[in-house]
């Protein structure tokens, strides 16, 4: 940090890591951010992370694309790895205008030949709600269909579902800052100390006000030392133990009939499902003891007020929409919704995921959720567009499209700001299908590993270089502005999107991003009485009633967005994760972020200090696992799954079970992804990142 000497500007924006959201002063010397100071936000309050204040230096990395690349006709095969020493052997530099020629003759070229569906989408969560928007209408208007997605089904699409369809809206019912209003929390499948670390300040200062913290996690995650109870439950049981907690408030009379009775439908369908779930029987089931789970329903259901925070480790599982849905009927029961202090909050993981999202960049939702299958909404957005009507079946999502692509069908793409080569399950599969391509548009501002099998580069922009509005966790509307410009001749992602529109024949004409952003208000509820002018200084929770109204921190107080107002109960039924640990691969992988790396890297590996920290892939197992392997805490060891094997360091933590490994998966040279499992949630069709069966040896050489 320094004084006002030390810089020539300073401009306000958002952190571009996690749903936090929070605000930034970045302050510039000589076109280049020198420092970043956290900003008094609504969510932060001055508050930054280790990645907020530190890592924002990859944005000045000599690795930055600053020229569009055509592959040259000579190159390689598809998929060899392309880095900065080596990538002209693979691409040749291009003017903008050959690239764009060349990008969207591809792809309209696959489009006129073989029809809209040979053509998919991917968007992505790291740009601005404007950039989401514009990529969705993209493939919807261009292409006629709905196979656009982003990586939001890769972390939260199951818990989106559940709160859809018991809830009325997929956003969260209460800001996370309403935890000061909260006597009880529960906080399930997150580690917001690694993973949304402001935010877990906030949860630190409620337990020291008092409040009763309780922790569920296969791992003792940090927050554990802050939690009234830490409850460290086998992986994949969630449902039993949640049904469990459950029945004992129901057995106990300890739910709120009148919240029941005026808000809610088929609680005598729950409460008779839950009768088979005793403590006593699904102890055994969850590795919870019948004590702890009847101490946990008494504490939370006894409070005055309780919120529900839920991570990826509720929502990566086949039956993650399960899990969610036993969430939101716990709060129902226990009338946790809708009042302070109480609610129900997916803690979301990339800083634009919610706004993402919301803009429609899903497959079967158009802006605001509003279903693809509707006619009248299809034409709402149409008349808008000044366009012909669209697929009314809803698209196919990230590893369907992979599936799709591998099989042939799907022979063209345009990814923007997405790294389905690193970050999909099975990626050696998801690899295979981008290398079966026969035109790929990579839009990006590193050479990341999906790249290695683009046809033509695009460089694009990083957060601090943008123009626009991002969604944090909190459902809260707020600005990001350009502190520098893009380096080369690298350009804003949504003025690349606009000519590849123009370019595919669609008579797209923006002159500045709110234009954008007034046109997504048209058919977007949500954002009423949220306006250009007023986000130049407010940040807005929506919904707003008015327009000096900052938003609704909690929702649902008079009634539900469902028929005649009332939420749901979703009874959920136990379903074994995908594949168990047998005699081949005895032991269970669970796979997550790290406080100092970001999703699958390209960010934050190149960040000096981040990378300085936490420089070389490493997976985490109990000491005594360690032990009984023969490996020294440092050593590498071997992890091999059903769909292939990596070597990593390995390290000793406790808080991981003694038949587990905890694997981050940022580091490509040990990609954690090789050996996921692609197995899918049959309703949110999010995969089953958090358990595979695994086989760990001591590696050779170790
Ligand atoms: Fe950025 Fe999240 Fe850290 Fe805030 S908590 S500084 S939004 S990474």
């Amino acid at each position: 940090q320094g004084d006002s000497k030390d810089f020539d500007s300073e401009t306000e924006s958002v952190c571009p890591f996690c749903g936090v959201g929070c605000k930034v002063s970045l302050k510039v010397k000589d076109g280049k951010v020198k420092y970043v100071e956290g900003i008094n936000g609504p969510a932060n309050e001055g508050r930054l992370c280790v990645k907020g204040r530190f890592g924002f230096d990859y944005i000045h990395h000599s690795h930055r694309l600053t020229k569009p690349l055509i592959r040259r006709e000579d190159a390689p095969a598809k998929g060899l790895n392309v880095h900065p020493d080596n990538w002209n052997e693979f691409f040749r530099e291009a003017s903008w205008d050959e690239a764009m020629a060349f990008a969207a003759g591809g792809l309209s070229g696959l489009r006129d030949q073989h029809g809209g569906k040979a053509v998919a989408g991917f968007g992505s969560a790291k740009c601005t709600n404007e950039e989401a928007y514009l990529f969705q209408k993209f493939i919807r208007q261009g292409f006629l269909h709905n196979n656009v997605d982003h990586c939001t089904r890769l972390c939260h699409a199951s818990s989106v579902t559940a709160l859809i369809e018991n809830v009325g809206s997929g956003a969260v019912t209460a800001t996370f800052n309403e935890i000061e209003n909260a006597d009880v929390a529960i906080i399930i499948g997150a580690n917001p100390i690694e993973n949304h670390p402001v935010a877990a300040t906030y949860f630190k200062q409620f337990t020291k006000r008092g409040g009763k913290l309780i922790v569920m996690d296969p791992r003792g995650v940090g927050l554990r030392r802050f939690a009234e109870e830490m409850v460290q439950f086998r992986p994949g049981t969630d449902v039993s133990m949640l049904n469990a907690i459950m029945h004992v408030i129901v057995e106990e009379e300890l739910y709120d009939s009148q919240y029941i009775h005026r808000w809610t439908e088929n609680w005598e369908a729950e409460k008779a499902h839950l009768k088979d779930f005793s403590p006593e029987a699904m102890s055994e089931i969850c590795g919870v003891s019948p004590d702890q789970l009847r101490r946990v329903a008494r504490i939370f259901a006894g409070a005055e007020a309780g919120m529900i925070f839920w991570g990826m480790g509720v929502s990566q599982h086949i039956h993650g929409t399960d899990n969610s849905r036993c969430l939101i009927s716990l709060a129902l029961m226990t009338g946790n919704v809708g009042k302070p202090g109480a609610g129900l909050h997916p803690l979301r993981g990339q800083n634009n995921v919610q706004g993402a999202s919301d803009a429609g960049l899903v497959p079967m939702f158009l802006p605001d959720y509003q279903s693809v299958m509707d006619d009248g909404i299809r034409k709402a957005f149409t008349d808008v567009w000044g366009a012909g009507d669209f697929s009314n079946e809803k698209g196919l999502t990230v590893t369907e499209i992979m599936d799709e692509a591998y099989a042939g069908n799907i022979k063209g793409m345009y990814i923007q700001g997405e790294n389905p080569a690193m970050s999909d399950p099975d990626v050696e599969h998801a690899r295979d299908a981008l290398a079966k391509l026969e035109h790929l548009v990579v839009q990006d501002i590193f050479l990341t590993e999906t790249a290695n099998y683009a046809d033509v580069i695009l460089p694009a922009s990083a957060l601090y270089e943008k123009n626009g509005t991002v969604s944090n966790t909190n459902r809260q509307v707020q600005r990001v502005r350009p502190a520098v410009t893009p380096p080369g001749d690298a350009r804003e992602d949504w003025k690349i999107t606009v000519e590849l529109a123009q370019r595919v024949g669609l008579n797209w004409d923006y002159g500045d991003v709110s234009e954008v952003f007034n046109e997504m208000k048209i058919n977007m509820a949500s954002l009423n009485n949220i306006t250009w002018e007023r986000l130049k200084t407010e940040t807005i929770t929506y919904p707003s009633l008015s327009e000096t109204d900052p938003g609704q921190a909690i929702v649902f107080g008079d009634g539900f967005p469902r028929a005649e107002g009332r939420a749901k109960f979703t009874p959920a039924s136990v379903i074994a994760p995908d594949e168990s640990p047998d005699a081949d691969y005895p032991m269970i992988m669970t796979t997550g972020r790290q406080l100092e790396h970001w999703h699958t890297g390209s960010m934050t590996r190149r960040s000096n200090v981040l990378d300085a920290v936490e420089p070389e892939a490493n997976c985490s197992l109990h000491p005594k696992t360690l032990r009984r392997l023969g490996v020294e805490p440092g050593e590498h060891v071997r992890l091999s799954t059903r769909r292939g094997s990596i070597v990593i360091m390995a390290r000793a933590d406790r808080a991981v079970a003694e038949d587990m490994v905890f694997v981050p998966f940022a580091y490509v040279e040990a990609a954690a992804n090789i050996l996921t499992n692609p197995a899918l949630d049959p309703y949110g069709k999010i995969p089953e990142f958090k358990f595979s069966a695994v086989k760990v040896e001591k590696a050779e050489g170790a």
